[in-house]
C-alpha cells in the first residue's frame, strides 16, 4: 500500500498515472501535481470511474523548492515521482530532502538556460575533463549522494525505457548470462508512422536538443565524441524490419560505464527516417533549434520554444500512430571462459498502447517503467539511502514487473551484432 505524488501531467505522466491506477493494490492513493492543474483534473476525472486508487490533484511550480516542499509535507506521500522535465530534477530532489520522502525520475538533470554563466563554467570544465559535450550528465544528481544517505532516503534516477529498462536489461544479463560483459549496444528503434512530415514523439525541446547534439560513445575507459549523425548503421529489427540507425550520446552510457565492471565499449543507436533528419537539419541551419533568446518585434522569444508551439503536441500523435517500437540491448562478453552474445528487447505496438491508455508507444514505454520504478521504491524492494541508477539494484523483480505490466521482453541468444 503506497501513497505517491506524481509531478507533471504530460505524455509520460499520463501513462505512469494510468498504470498506477491499474495497480491500485499497490498505489492506494496518488496526487497529480503539475503546472497546469486543469490537465491534472481532466485526467483524474477520466480515471476515477475505472480505478480504486484515490486521486487528488494540485497546482504546483516545481521550480520553486519552498512551494513544492509545502505541498509534499501537506500530502505526506511515501515518494515523489518526477515526470515533469529534466529542468526540475534538482529542485524536486531538494524538496524531497526537505520533506523527508524518496525521489524517482526518468531523465537526468539538464538546465533550462544553457547560457547561465554559473552553470556554463561547470559544464565547460566537465567537457574538457570527460570529453563529451551533452548538456545533461549525472554529476549534478550524484552530488546529492551524501545528503540522501544522511537523510536515509532513496533517489532512483532514470527509470524510463532508455535510460531505465535498458540498464535493467544490462544488470539482468550480467546476473544470469555473463561472467563479464565487454560490449553493450543499446538499440532504440521506432518503426511508428504518425503521418506528419515532421513531429517529435516526446517533448520537442528535450528531443531536438538531444538529437542535434554531437554523438559519443564509451571505449576503453574514455569518451569518444563524433559529429551529430555521423555514424550510421542498418539493422533488421524483429517486429519492425530493416531501419537506418545513428549513434547518439545517451545518459545511461555514463552510469553503465561506472557500474558494469570490465565493460570495454558502450554505444547507443536510434533509428530516424530521412524526412525527420532533413527537417531537423534545415531547422538547425536556420537557427530554429537555438536555446538563446532573440528579440522579435520588441519581445524576447526562444527559437526552440517557438518551434515547439508550432509542432504537433506529442500527446496528439497517439490516435494517428501505427507500427511498433523495438528497444533493447545487444551484449557480448564471456561466460564460463567462452565468448557469448545476447540480445534482450521489447516490442511495443503504438495502436495497442493507444487502445489501452490513450497514448502512443514512446510515452507508454517510458510511463510503465516509471510506475514500476516507483513501486520498487515505495514497496521497499529497491530501497537504500543514496542516489542510484536502476542497474545498481537486483533486476529480477523489475524484469518480472515488466512482463506483468505491459512490456514483455525477449531473450535472443544468437543475435546479429552491430559492426
Ligand atoms: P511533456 O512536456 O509532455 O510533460 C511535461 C509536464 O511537466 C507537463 O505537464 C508540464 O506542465 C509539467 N511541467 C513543466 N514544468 C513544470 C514546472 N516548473 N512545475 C510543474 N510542472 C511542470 O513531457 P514528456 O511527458 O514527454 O516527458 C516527461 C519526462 O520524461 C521528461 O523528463 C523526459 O525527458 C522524460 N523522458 C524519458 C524517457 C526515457 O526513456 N527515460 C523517454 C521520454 C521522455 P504543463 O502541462 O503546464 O506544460
Amino acid at each position: 500500500m503506497s501513497k505517491l505524488m506524481i509531478i507533471g501531467c504530460g505524455g509520460v505522466a499520463r501513462v505512469a498515472i494510468a498504470k498506477c491506477c491499474q495497480n491500485s493494490e499497490v498505489f492506494t492513493e496518488i496526487m497529480i501535481a503539475s503546472r497546469t492543474v486543469s490537465k491534472c483534473e481532466a485526467l483524474a476525472e477520466e480515471l476515477r470511474p475505472i480505478t480504486k486508487t484515490v486521486i487528488t490533484t494540485a497546482q504546483v511550480n516545481a521550480d520553486n523548492v519552498e512551494e513544492l516542499t509545502a505541498l509534499i509535507k501537506g500530502y505526506a506521500p511515501d515518494a515523489v515521482l518526477n515526470v515533469a522535465l529534466p529542468y526540475q530534477d534538482l529542485t524536486i530532489m531538494e524538496a524531497c530532502l526537505a520533506a523527508g520522502v524518496h525521489y524517482i525520475d526518468t531523465a537526468n538533470y539538464e538546465p533550462e538556460n544553457t547560457d547561465d554563466p554559473q552553470w556554463r563554467a561547470v559544464y565547460e570544465k566537465r567537457c574538457e575533463e570527460l570529453g563529451f559535450s551533452a548538456y545533461f550528465d549525472y554529476s549534478w544528481q550524484w552530488a546529492y549522494r551524501e545528503k540522501f544517505e544522511k537523510a536515509g532516503l532513496t533517489a532512483l534516477c532514470g527509470t524510463g525505457f532508455d535510460p531505465g529498462v535498458t540498464s535493467v536489461f544490462t544488470a539482468y544479463a550480467l546476473k544470469h548470462y555473463f561472467d563479464e560483459i565487454h560490449t553493450i549496444d543499446i538499440l532504440d528503434c521506432n518503426g511508428g508512422d504518425h503521418g506528419y512530415p515532421f513531429a517529435t514523439n516526446f517533448n520537442p525541446e528535450i528531443n531536438l536538443r538531444e538529437v542535434s547534439a554531437p554523438g559519443s560513445y564509451w571505449e576503453n575507459g574514455k569518451w569518444i565524441e563524433v559529429p551529430a549523425m555521423s555514424i550510421k548503421r542498418e539493422y533488421d529489427f524483429a517486429g519492425v524490419g530493416m531501419k537506418d540507425m545513428y549513434l547518439l550520446h545517451h545518459e545511461e552510457i555514463e552510469s553503465l560505464a561506472k557500474n558494469i565492471p570490465g565493460v570495454k565499449r558502450i554505444r547507443f543507436f536510434m533509428t530516424f527516417g530521412q524526412s525527420y533528419l532533413t527537417h531537423m537539419k534545415c531547422l538547425e541551419n536556420i537557427g530554429m533549434l537555438s536555446t538563446t533568446p532573440i528579440m522579435y518585434e520588441g519581445r524576447e522569444i526562444v527559437p526552440i520554444q517557438f518551434l515547439k508551439a508550432l509542432l504537433p503536441d506529442p500527446a496528439s500523435l497517439g490516435p494517428r500512430t501505427k507500427g511498433k517500437t523495438n528497444i533493447g540491448c545487444i551484449f557480448t562478453g564471456i561466460k564460463d571462459g567462452k565468448e557469448k552474445t545476447l540480445y534482450i528487447y521489447n516490442i511495443c505496438d503504438h495502436e495497442e498502447c493507444y487502445k489501452e491508455v490513450g497514448s502512443q508507444a514512446i510515452s507508454y514505454t517510458t510511463g510503465v517503467p516509471a510506475m514500476i520504478g516507483a513501486m520498487m521504491v515505495t514497496e521497499g524492494i529497491w530501497q537504500k539511502p543514496g542516489v542510484f541508477t536502476v542497474e545498481e539494484f537486483d533486476p529480477d523483480p523489475y524484469m518480472e514487473a515488466l512482463n506483468k505490466w505491459g512490456l514483455p521482453w525477449v531473450v535472443d541468444e544468437n543475435p546479429k551484432v552491430v559492426e
